[in-house]
């Protein structure tokens, strides 16, 4: 029996290393929902203006090495900003609510990546974000070199943590593992080595499946 929802919305994210497919799934989602008759608001971290000059800096600038910590509280104002000027008003209304990246990126990046206690990493959100997670994320799985070199293939510029060394991107990829088989009813694998639309219609029935179960429990 799903809990009493705690938002007129439904809030999914989309979690997984650079690469994985989530920006081509979170466009792809959002348009099934559209069709569908839902509000949808679709959102990435730099959806406001201090998410947007705080990730500027943490991810195009190479010269000046960055604390961990510094990373992990930028990450953290981002997604507080992020969280009261986007996400819950959205939901509010009713939306729901795709969010590129959210609290499990701080997790698995600053926590598995850079070897920052993923204690105090929860905790520093359930302060800042009152502990608000989404309703359902989405964990892309894929191998490293197939996620680097559909990146490769697209011929951008990569930014600081696109560019780390291999190991750094093992760890984060193990720390969202983690993270799944923590909360294995919250976080959905999804495998994303397949074609764009097989994981689309695979996301696409889970999340038809969720709103479903969130109506009856309404
Ligand atoms: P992310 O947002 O996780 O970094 P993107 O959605 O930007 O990943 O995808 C990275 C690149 O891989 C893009 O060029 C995209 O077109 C391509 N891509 C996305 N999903 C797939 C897929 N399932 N199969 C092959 N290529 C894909
Ligand atoms: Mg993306």
């Amino acid at each position: 029996m799903a809990s009493t929802p705690r938002w007129a919305g439904f809030f999914i994210s989309l979690e997984g290393i650079d690469g994985a497919g989530k920006s081509t799934q979170g466009a792809a989602l959002a348009g099934e929902l559209s069709r569908a008759g839902h509000d949808v608001v679709a959102l990435r971290p730099n959806d406001t203006q201090l998410g947007d000059l705080l990730r500027g800096y943490l991810l195009q600038q190479h010269q000046v090495p960055v604390e961990p910590w510094t990373e992990a509280l930028l990450f953290t104002a981002g997604r507080v900003q992020l969280l009261r000027e986007r996400v819950l008003p959205a939901l509010k209304t009713g939306a729901v609510v795709i969010a590129d990246r959210y609290a499990d990126s701080t997790i698995a990046y600053q926590g598995g990546g850079r070897g920052l206690p993923v204690a105090m990493l929860r905790q520093l959100h359930d302060e800042a974000c009152k502990g608000l997670w989404p309703d359902l994320t989405f964990l892309f799985e894929l191998p490293r070199r197939v996620a680097e070199s559909r990146q490769r293939s697209q011929q951008l510029p990569l930014d600081r943590f696109e560019t780390a060394a291999d190991g750094f991107h093992l760890d984060v990829q193990a720390a969202f593992e983690a993270l799944a088989v923590a909360e294995p009813e919250r976080i959905v694998r999804v495998d994303a080595s397949r074609s764009p639309s097989a994981v689309s219609e695979a996301i696409y029935e889970t999340v038809k499946i969720r709103l479903a179960s969130r109506r009856g429990a309404a």
